[in-house]
This record gives C-alpha cells, structure tokens and sequence, in this order.
C-alpha cells in the first residue's frame, strides 16, 4: 500500500520562492566585480531571477538546455543559479581555473549555447573563442555603464537582456528528476567529466547542509562561502542559504586575506566555508596585522585535509571552531561532516582537536563502507584501512553522456578513490587518494599524515610527499617542501620533528625543498605532476 502523501516534485525554483516569501528581507551582499559592494534580498533575488528566466525565455532557452557560467561567487550568479535551474535549463559552472585545453573541451562538451562571463573572464574567453564554434551567445554580467570593448560576436549586456522582460513569469513544474546544474571535476588523468545533479539531488542535499549534523546552516547565521560557485555548486551552499534564510556573504574576485577579513568583520560573518590553501592566506594576513574575529564561531574546512597546525591557530588564537568536512564533485559534494558527539563534551580541547582531524560521520542519506582489494567489507575499527564506497540520492550514477563508462557496481557502491578508516562511533578518516599511497615493502604509508605532520614544524609553509621507486622497498616517500617566507628551516630539523609523532618506518627518505608546489585547478596538490618529475630521482638510501 502506498502512502497518501503528495507527491510535490523537489524543485530548485521552490528555494528563492520560499526565501522571498520566508525571510524577505535576508540580505544578499556581494563584493562586485565592478568594485563597490552590492547588498539586496531574498525577495529581489526572486524578483530578478523571474525576469531573467523570461528574458532567458525570449531568447530561445528551453529545457535541458546548457548554459555556462564563467564567474566568481556574486548576487547575478546566484540569479543564475535559480533562474537557468529553475526553468528546466542545465547551469554550468566552468571552472576559469582549469587549463585552456580543458575549458574548450568541457564548453564543447557539455554543449553550452549561451555562456554567462563575469569582466575578469572576458580576456580568457576572448582567446577561445575561435575553438567554441557552437556558442550562440555571450552574456557579459554587468550593466550598460561597465560593458567593455570586446571582439566577441553575439554578447550581450546582463542588464539589458534582463531588462528586456518583466517579473511575471511561472516557474514551470516538471519532474525533480530533471537536471539543474553540470560540474566537471578536474580529473588528474583522462578529460575531465561532467557530473550532472539533478533538482531532487540539489535539495535533497540542502536539506543536509542545513541539519546540525551537517553545517548547521540556519536564518541565524551569515555565511561566506569562499570556495566558489564554480567548485560543485560552492558546496550547495548558495541553494541551502535560501533553504535555510541565512545572510549571504559573497566575496567576488578578490579571495586574498585582506578582502576576506574585511567582509567578515563588516558584515557580521559567523560561519565560513574552503580549501585549506584560502585560509593560509587569511591566518597569515590576521597574524601579520595582529586581527581577531568579532564574530566568526565556525569555519568549515574539506577539500583537502586539515592539517593539524591550522586547527589549533583556528581554536587557540581565534577562538573559531574548525568544522572537518569531505566529500567530492560526484557527491554534492557532501558525505561526511565531523561535528562530535554527546559523549565528547567532556573532552579536553586537545581532544576535540584530534577528533577533528578526521573527515567525520557521514550524514544521514550517504551510505559509506570499506573494502580491501578483493572487495570484502572491512571493520569500522578505526584501524583497518581500504577504499572508501559511498552511496546515496546526491551521489553521481555515471558522468554525462556515459564518458567513463558504469562508474557504480551493482548495488550502487561508488568507489571515491579514497583510502580510510572508519572508527566505531562512525567517524572516517582519509589516509590517500589510492593512487598517491605510498607502498613500502608491503606496508602502506599516508603521504596526508606525513604532510600534516610536516606542515606543523615551524619554518614549513607547504609540505608534499610523493612515492619515489626503491629497489628495495619498492616505493619510499619523498617530501617536498615550501620553506615559509624569510625561514631557513633544514632538512634535520624536519626529521626530527617528525620522528616524535610518526613511525620510523615512514619517515621521509629524504627532504627537498622548492619553490612552489603543483596545484590542480581546485587548489589540491598536482601530485601526478611530482611523481612524473620526480621519478627517477635517486634517494639517499638507495645503496648501489
Ligand atoms: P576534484 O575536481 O579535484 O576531483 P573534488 O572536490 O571532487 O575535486 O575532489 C574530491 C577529493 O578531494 C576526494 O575524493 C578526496 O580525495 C579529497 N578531499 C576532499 N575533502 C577532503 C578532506 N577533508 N580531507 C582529505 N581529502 C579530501
């Protein structure tokens, strides 16, 4: 017998309704391309989404279709969001970051027919373009006053396309199956591929972002969302805020400390959200200038591990509360968030921290298990490690147009390419992407907890360790380090911090010290790129 429940389709065009309607006022504020800052409401963003659906409308956009997006995290992004989703159309966020190979290949891939692009992207489009035949428009996301020369064909003003319609438009009803929004993760290896969510998995997974068990987002906090729209939807953050009413804060282009500092403070900021690398520079900033925070209570951390250095400045000298979340593109991207439990309010801080250097339980909707190389089940011990499965309604069933082939096995599992533990209260800990483990004499070594380690002597600013052939062990580690600035911290000194916290077995063979490290267009280290150039590096205990 089936229930007697309605059966209301899950729609992404009922998120800025429910806000304007719920928490008309709810501010928006965005740092604007252009330079001033923009602030409006919940009840604005609808009105314009609205219209910008019907001029989008009028210009030929119907269902299904693709349309991309080259542009920081901003008010007229957010329109976009909700207006392309919102009328069935497909919004493809394009990360600028990514090589210009890789741009022409996702564009043509995915099929886009119009491209919105903020100014910055102009000059990346421009150099593209005779490689983007099927493009039918350019949408410059600006008003008439800042529209640049420009030798695109086809552009048009953002402004006055909007202005080419009033608000009056229905948001149509379709199946919540239907696809809002196209990401392509960057992919170390092969092209990359597309992952296309739908509006049942986008609110579904909003649901979860505002749970307090997830990020706890609600109408009492103002948010800033650093990791950008154009990096799996910025977390599903710009959908639950409009879920939830919480104040929005979007930092635009400028992602340095300053900027960021600055908009935190002046506009009340509690909860924020990034890559470890973003908030290097905003801790260095603070430090440099002697800040505190007025406000912030929580950051929310994933995309890479936390090392543990950063945790304890967030707690020791910030008083801000570090929230360890995983996840990938292919997942919303949420999957675990480490919020503790009952049972850990006695903890000692040190406790709590220690606790959090694990990526955290997952969150009710994802299935997660861990199995060793012939695919059986292994304990939730904390001890024994293997590839990470993942399942659930916000988790990819194949990429777009099948490229990758059947990525699930039979019962859904999906293989993140992790490798974790999984402790008896539920919490999971990443210890590698399978790929970057370091397989010594039959022992695997975590180049993450290596790297954790390293980055928290003092003098180390960046830390990468790599597998490097041994004729012996067959691979040992190599570490690769960023000195901090005006620092001239020694290899011995590395060593020997290191020795007090991991086993003698996994300590580097040797240490190198460089410039700069790889990083992929998400911020991760390019760790391919460093075994490829570092492969037939000779380590010292190599004995000829
Ligand atoms: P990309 O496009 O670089 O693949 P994703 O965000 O999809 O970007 O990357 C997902 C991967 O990032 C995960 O499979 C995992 O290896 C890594 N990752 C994400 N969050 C964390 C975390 N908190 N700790 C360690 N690794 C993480």
């Amino acid at each position: 017998m089936l229930g007697l429940m309605q059966d209301r389709p899950l729609l992404i065009s009922s998120l800025v309704e429910f806000a304007a309607l719920n928490h008309g006022d709810g501010e928006i504020v965005s740092r604007t391309v252009e330079g001033p800052i923009h602030r409006y409401t919940y009840k604005d963003c609808a009105v314009r989404s609205r219209q910008l659906a019907k001029a989008l409308e009028k210009l030929g956009v119907e269902k299904s279709d693709r349309l991309g997006t080259l542009a920081w995290n901003g008010y007229r992004h957010m329109e976009v969001y909700y207006s392309v989703s919102g009328m069935g159309a497909i919004c493809h966020t394009i990360n600028p970051r990514l090589f210009p190979e890789q741009i022409i290949y996702i564009i043509n891939h995915a099929e886009d027919r119009y491209i919105f692009i903020d100014l910055t992207f102009l000059p990346l489009i421009e150099k593209l373009i005779d490689h983007l035949p099927q493009v039918e428009g350019f949408i410059i996301m600006t008003d008439e006053a800042n529209m640049p020369e420009t030798k695109l064909s086809n552009v048009y003003c953002y402004e006055n396309l909007m202005a080419t319609a009033d608000d009056d438009y229905q948001w149509p009803a379709f199946d919540e199956r239907t696809a809002s929004s196209l990401c392509y993760t960057s992919g170390t290896t092969g092209n990359p591929k597309g992952v296309l969510f739908s509006n049942r998995s986008t609110i579904l997974h909003s649901y979860v972002v505002c749970t307090m068990d997830g990020l706890g987002l609600s109408t009492m906090e103002t948010i800033l969302p650093v990791v950008p729209m154009f990096h799996v939807n910025a977390w599903g953050i710009p959908y639950a805020a409009a879920m939830s009413g919480a104040k929005i804060v979007l930092p635009g282009a400028r992602m340095d400390g300053e900027a960021l500092y600055e908009l935190m403070e002046n506009e009340g900021v509690t909860l924020s959200a990034g890559v470890p690398t973003i908030w290097m520079m905003l801790l260095g900033y603070m430090k440099e200038n002697n800040k505190k925070f007025s406000t912030m209570k929580r950051t929310v951390i994933g995309g890479s591990a936390v090392p543990k250095a950063m945790i304890e400045t967030f707690h020791r000298e910030y008083n801000v509360n570090v929230v360890h979340a995983w996840g990938m593109t292919e997942m919303s991207p949420i999957g675990t968030v480490c919020n503790l439990k009952k049972k850990h309010e006695s903890f000692s801080l040190d406790q709590k921290m220690e606790l959090s250097l694990k990526q955290g339980r997952s969150v009710f909707g994802v299935d997660m298990k861990i199995v060793d190389g012939a695919g059986k089940e292994l304990p939730w011990d904390g001890k024994a490690f293997g590839n990470l499965l993942v399942r659930g309604p916000w988790i990819a069933s194949g990429y777009f147009k099948a490229e990758g082939g059947s990525v699930v096995d039979d019962d859904d599992w999906f293989d993140t390419g992790d490798v974790a533990t999984i402790d008896p209260d539920g919490y999971m800990q990443i210890t590698d992407r399978s790929k970057d483990v370091i397989k010594s004499g039959g022992e695997w070594i975590s180049s993450i907890d290596v790297e954790n380690e390293a980055v928290g002597c003092a003098g180390v600013a960046e830390a990468a360790v790599i597998a490097v052939p041994h004729p012996k062990w067959d691979e040992r580690p190599l570490l690769l380090v960023v000195r901090e600035q005006d620092t001239d911290v020694t290899k011995d000194e590395i060593i020997d911090h290191l020795r007090g916290s991991i086993a003698k077995w996994q300590l580097p063979d040797d240490v190198l010290f460089v410039d700069e490290l790889p990083h992929t267009a998400t911020g991760k280290i390019l760790k391919i790129k460093l075994r490829a150039e570092y492969k037939d590096y000779i380590l010292p205990t190599v004995t000829s």
